[in-house]
């Protein structure tokens, strides 16, 4: 029997094998189903990732109890992940709930700050066993209410991502090396220079944010780099709502969800099947 896991043997196997292990946000039922199913076709290791958002349309319990069967009946090493959580609080939440891997944004923060609240969330997760990832630098785009203007965007600084890492002993880090929230309006130009300084510094997995629409050759590179987990949201919705929007034209009388939603289902696990393929990490669950 399968259970909710944290992120630490999951990421450190895939550092240590070349692969990421991807993170995909799912919404509901129907995402966490789709998310899963690929996953054991593909026997791969995967990760649901859930916003505040996330847990505000579907309930933080419903969630959690939705991530929790998928980890029950299957054998692939799946974790429900909390993504950009700012609020202790609602760390806390999910943890009691038995939530194992947890995301702390404080990267909008001074740094002290950053390392202060991440350092406060370390010490709770520890309790619960489980992983807690940081974030330091900030992407531009938009994940849900997080909404950052590109002048507002900063790269991950080496020296301090050491730092940072030390004094608060996180799990993962989450970098800013060029990646944006959301789909790209010009091809992103990544910074590998820095990326390879960080890796350099830092022993811990790394974690790339803003992975939709980054080509073949980034996102591998980027893995070959330290980056052992990989986010992709965005470019799971456009598949799922494109197919149903078409589907719901082309058959104005149906009304059964259980029918509507069965193309936009299989669109989205097309895609993330491809993104699976793209991280490696088919075969490695
Ligand atoms: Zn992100």
């Amino acid at each position: 029997m399968g259970y909710l896991q944290n992120t630490k043997e999951m990421l450190m196997k895939a550092r240590q094998e070349g692969y990421a292990v991807p993170a995909f946000n799912i919404h509901n039922l129907e995402t966490v189903q789709v998310v899963v199913e690929a996953a054991v076709e593909l026997q791969s290791p995967v990760i649901l990732a859930a916003t505040p958002g996330t847990m505000k349309y579907g309930g933080r319990d419903y969630i959690h109890a939705i991530a929790e069967v998928a980890a029950r009946g299957n054998h692939v090493p799946l974790a429900l992940h909390l993504d950009h959580h700012e609020d202790v609080d609602e760390i806390l939440e999910s943890l009691k709930m038995g939530t194992k891997s947890v995301m702390i944004d404080g990267s909008h923060k001074p740094f002290e700050e950053n390392v202060a609240i991440t350092k406060y969330v370390v010490d709770i997760a520890r309790k619960f066993s489980a992983t807690v990832e940081g974030e330091l630098g900030k992407l531009a785009g938009q994940e849900d209410d997080l909404v950052v203007e590109a002048k507002d965007s900063a790269y991950t600084d080496p020296e301090m991502a050491k730092e940072f890492v030390e004094r608060t002993g996180v799990d993962s880090l989450a970098v800013a090396i060029g990646t944006g929230h959301g789909l790209y309006e010009t091809k992103p130009n990544l910074d590998f220079n820095r990326l390879n300084e960080i890796q350099q510094l830092v022993t811990i997995p790394l974690v790339l944010h803003g992975a939709s629409g980054l080509s073949k050759h980034d996102i591998q590179n980027s893995i070959s780099l330290g980056c052992s987990k990989v986010n992709i949201a965005t470019e799971l919705k456009i598949p799922f709502s494109q197919t149903l929007r078409k589907y719901l034209i082309d058959h104005p009388n149906e009304t059964d969800p259980r029918k509507y939603m069965k193309h936009p289902k299989e669109k989205m696990k097309e895609v993330v099947k491809e993104k699976i393929r793209l991280c490696k990490s088919d075969g490695k669950a």
